[in-house]
């Protein structure tokens, strides 16, 4: 495999990616948009190229690949293929969630992972980066055939995570419910009781606020932006895709901010309510969602003032201030346009690489602020990184001591992005200032390290 072309332009190193890495464009896009921000940083400080850094770090450590039977409630047999991506552990062991869902694939999870390494670099914790997952679906399955499925995937799983080389969580399609299911069954298969998975039930090791970190961070984030450029999220008109853990707490934390929330979403399409989700009306959608998994159509049902938009996601709904928290590239060039053409001021991202290339271009032309998900949405993978602390030291904080320290890391995230992002008379460039600074932490590790 030839590793070793010449770093010089964006072009001739993704030419290289793309060759060694054929048929991953979700990969192929992640590393792009970090590639295209950071080669100016990188060109001067040649350090990094004469030990092949941007080479090593886009190869990931190992791929680990298995097949996950199962037996479904008619006693039928099924058959998925699970994964482990560990990416890079130059500053802690490898972290991140686990994913099921039928789109996961090896591109899907590179990216996914390859996204972590400098989010959780930005969190100032000692994470390194990994991803997992499975196209398990887990949409119309009974709660025996889920617990099934994560019994099996985790019992061959289980040998190649550890508290202290590799902890999942949860992601898309894995929450309270499935991270249990696996943690029971890893502490079965080993007699131990270790903070080996992240997001665990309260009674079980979890830690206060890690359900709500993922939202209540990107908002925090939020917060900072507007902040910086002398704004608040009071009266703010806000809109939100997705209507899972990311945007519930999204919301929540909106409202107590007092701007207000008008649009949630999900496969099916989009609810719109010009009146507003209030308190009452997000507690509605939760129990929908997390406890009968139904479809966010049932909302216009409920509250009938409200629209349903089918099909549709929420970019066409004029707003002050967008939380994209559903999935990737559900932002493409024509919605940034309409974003940026009904007047929205800023957008942090609560799902990972919601926007397209085009679209984080037109974003940053537009010079509006842009808090990309390494940034936006690290408070989850930061208060999964107090949990491993927690269970290290056999403790339990507080609520509020767990929520002072997720406001301290987004500010301090904040912070790292707007002085590596820093442009003279204008706003921060969030996006060139997450990649540098997510990258030179760990590149300055992997160069301590010497050669491997
Ligand atoms: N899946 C989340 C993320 O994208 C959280 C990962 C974790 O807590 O390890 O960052």
């Amino acid at each position: 495999m030839a590793l070793a072309e010449k770093v010089n332009t964006v072009e001739n190193f993704m030419n290289g990616l793309k060759d060694r890495n054929p048929n991953q464009p979700e990969f192929h896009q992640a590393v792009e948009e970090i590639v295209e921000t950071l080669m100016p940083y990188y060109e001067a400080n040649p350090v990094y190229e004469k030990h092949k850094i941007l080479q090593r770090l886009t190869e990931p450590d190992r791929v680990i690949s298995f097949r996950v039977t199962w037996e479904d409630d008619k006693g039928e047999v099924q058959v998925n293929r699970g994964y482990r991506i560990q990416f890079n552990n130059s500053i802690g062991p490898y972290k991140g969630g686990l994913r099921f869902h039928p789109s996961v694939n090896e591109s899907v999870l590179k990216f996914l992972a390859f996204e972590q390494i400098f989010k959780n670099s930005l969190t100032t914790l000692p994470l390194g980066g990994g991803k997992g997952g499975s196209d398990f679906d887990p949409k119309g399955k009974s709660d025996r055939e889920v617990m099934r499925f994560c019994q099996s995937f985790i019992s061959e799983l289980y040998k190649h995570v550890g508290a202290n080389t590799d902890v999942p969580a949860g992601d898309i399609g894995v929450g309270g419910r499935e991270i249990g299911y696996m943690f029971g069954q890893i502490k079965r298969l080993t007699g131990e009781f270790t903070g080996v998975l992240t997001g665990k039930g309260m009674a079980f090791g979890g830690s206060n606020i890690r359900p709500e970190a993922t939202g209540y961070g990107c908002v925090y984030f939020m917060r900072e932006m507007l902040a910086a450029n002398g704004e608040s999220l009071k009266g703010k008109r806000a809109i939100i895709s997705g209507s899972g853990n990311v945007a519930q707490f999204t919301a929540e934390k909106l409202l107590e901010f007092g701007a207000s929330v008008h649009t949630m979403s999900d496969s099916s399409g989009t609810i719109y309510d010009a009146d507003g989700i209030d308190s009452e009306k997000l507690a509605f959608i939760m129990e929908l969602k997390n406890i009968k998994r139904g479809r966010i159509i049932e909302y216009t049902k409920q509250y009938p003032n409200a629209q349903f938009l089918k099909g549709e996601n929420p970019w066409s709904i004029p707003c002050d201030v967008a939380f994209p928290s559903a999935t990737q590239n559900e932002i493409d060039a024509s919605d940034a346009a309409s974003l940026l053409k009904n007047g929205c001021i800023a957008v942090a991202e609560g799902a990972n690489m919601p926007s397209n290339l085009d679209a984080v271009r037109r974003f940053r032309e537009a010079g509006i602020l842009y808090g990309p998900s390494k940034a936006a949405n690290a408070g989850g993978v930061a208060v999964s990184g107090l949990e491993m602390s927690q269970n290290s030291m056999r403790l339990k904080w507080t609520r509020k001591e767990t929520d002072d320290k997720l406001q301290e890391i987004m500010k301090e995230i904040h912070a790292q992005c707007a002085e590596y992002g820093r442009i003279d008379n204008g706003v921060a460039d969030y996006v060139k200032g997450a990649n540098i600074a997510g990258f030179v932490k760990v590149a300055d590790a992997m160069l301590g390290f010497g050669l491997h």
